[in-house]
């Protein structure tokens, strides 16, 4: 009797879903719009234009609402994409205004995003770009967690267009916005996902949609130095390096991407990227661990360190995670170093804690989300 085997593989597979458009660029739109048919070619840049507007400056999700292109077309185009947004899985507000939103883009595809106001111009949104990490950080918790995936360039505006949804911030201000600022400091390396990145940024800073300027968008690395050079062409966005560490050996430690990229060369990498200047300044992450990289001698290196960068410093109260070996520093300590950096004539804010009374319940979204607290997020998120 021979064995029998049942192939699952296709039973198991989702039918595909239709592109979405509301993550394509304008030249990805229209040729969309060619391949289906949707138009003529003549007229594909036409309706391409036409219905960028209503899903970047106008926000809608349903193609109806695009008044003014013809019935039969709306009808093409509902047949053959989709715009509507991810499920959001959970919505928190804090008592101070803070935001956060489980998205989950695909059946085990979750990310977290937060929009904390009073931060940058106006108010901040934190993105993420990758599900995971590859990365291992010792102190952090999303590099305890394996990479799902990259997020697609939809799925990263997605996260803006869902928080623009519930800020109410449609069509899209010109002026006294409440999401003035992305920063790409959620979950995931960015330069490991940089296309989708930086085909995100396009579509957002694009002036007739969402339109928030590329000085106010910024991308973290925990320093893939050779991807640099590339952030800064394909974006022209502000960069934060997550650095945490001014000798190769501790850094390792911490950020073990250091063995591949030592200091010396992200710190050459930093000084060559485009643009930089008082008015564009690069962010230093520095997250405080006790006994670890918190002491004075250490902040007297990072001012040696950063000579001659145009820079700031955030200094971020670590978070503490279960299993973790190490400790948030003394907020006194916190102060004496930053008080070196002042001295110095750096910026390094520390801010008081926001949004913890929703934010202590995200500990607990263990697989899907990244474990960083409204303090850590506040710390990180001080951007211009
Ligand atoms: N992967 C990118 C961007 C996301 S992490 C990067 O590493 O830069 C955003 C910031 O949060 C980084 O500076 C990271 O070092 C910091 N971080 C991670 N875990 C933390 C924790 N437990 N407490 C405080 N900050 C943390
Ligand atoms: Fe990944 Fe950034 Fe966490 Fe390091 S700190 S593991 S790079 S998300």
């Amino acid at each position: 009797m021979g064995a029998t085997t049942l192939d699952l593989s296709r039973a198991s597979k989702a039918p595909a879903s239709p592109p979405n458009l509301a993550g394509m660029t304008r030249d990805e739109l229209r040729q969309a719009f060619v391949d289906a048919c949707v138009c003529p070619p003549e007229k594909a840049k036409m309706r391409a234009s036409q219905v960028w507007r209503w899903l970047h400056h106008y926000g809608v999700t349903d193609f109806d609402r695009m008044s003014d292109v013809a019935k039969d077309t709306r009808a093409k185009l509902a047949e053959a994409f989709a715009i509507a947004r991810p499920e959001i899985v959970e919505r928190q507000v804090s008592r101070d205004g803070t935001r956060k939103w489980l998205i989950r883009f695909a059946p085990g595809i979750e990310a977290e995003t937060v929009y904390i106001p009073d931060v940058g111009r106006a108010g901040a949104l934190c993105v993420s770009s990758q599900v995971g990490c590859t990365l291992n950080c010792s102190f952090c918790h999303t590099g305890t967690q394996k990479l799902v995936r990259n997020l697609t360039a939809a799925e990263i505006v997605a996260q803006v267009q869902v928080a623009r949804d519930d800020l109410g911030e449609w069509p899209s201000p010109k002026e006294y916005r409440k999401l003035s600022n992305i920063v790409f400091m959620g979950m995931g390396e960015p330069l490991y996902n940089l296309d989708n990145v930086a085909d995100a940024i396009d579509i957002i800073a694009d002036n007739e949609g969402i339109a928030i300027s590329r000085r106010r968008i910024t991308v973290s690395t925990s320093g893939v130095v050779p991807e640099i050079p590339a952030l800064g062409e394909k974006t022209a966005t502000m960069l934060a390096i997550s650095l945490h560490a001014t000798n190769d050996a501790l850094r390792n430690e911490l950020v073990p991407l250091n063995k591949k990229y030592p200091i010396a060369q992200l710190m050459e990498a930093i000084r060559s990227y485009p643009g930089l200047g008082n008015a564009r300044r690069v962010t230093f992450e520095y997250v405080m661990l006790k006994g670890v990289n918190d002491s004075v001698e250490e902040a007297k290196e990072l001012v040696r360190l950063l000579k001659g960068i145009p820079a700031k410093i955030n200094l971020i109260p670590f978070n503490p995670w279960p299993g973790t070996q190490y400790e948030c520093s003394d907020w006194a300590t916190i102060e004496r170093f930053a008080a070196v950096l002042n001295r110095a004539g750096y910026a390094s804010p520390i801010r008081t804690p926001r949004g913890r009374d929703i934010l202590a319940a995200c500990g607990q979204l263990k697989s899907e989300s990244e474990k960083i607290r409204a303090s850590a997020l506040r710390a990180m998120m001080q951007v211009d």
